[in-house]
């Protein structure tokens, strides 16, 4: 690899708002997230969010989850 016209990448971890924090490699740092895998209601089956968008109340909709 020629120096300097690479971004440089690195571990990081990705901070998900429900508190979670992944592991990874980016060329970022720090990176923040809303909803991720552990805190989506489609794996977790049960809604624990603060959900300002609506997101979850229409994916709640669309498989009849009350
Ligand atoms: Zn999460």
């Amino acid at each position: 690899m020629k120096p300097g016209i690479h971004p440089n990448y690195q571990p990081t971890t990705i901070r998900c708002a429900c508190g979670a924090v992944i592991e990874t490699g980016s060329t970022k740092q720090n990176i923040t997230v809303e909803i991720c895998s552990k805190c989506h209601p489609f794996y977790t089956g049960k809604q624990k969010l603060v959900d300002t968008s609506g997101r979850v109340d229409k994916f709640n909709r669309k498989y009849g989850i009350k």
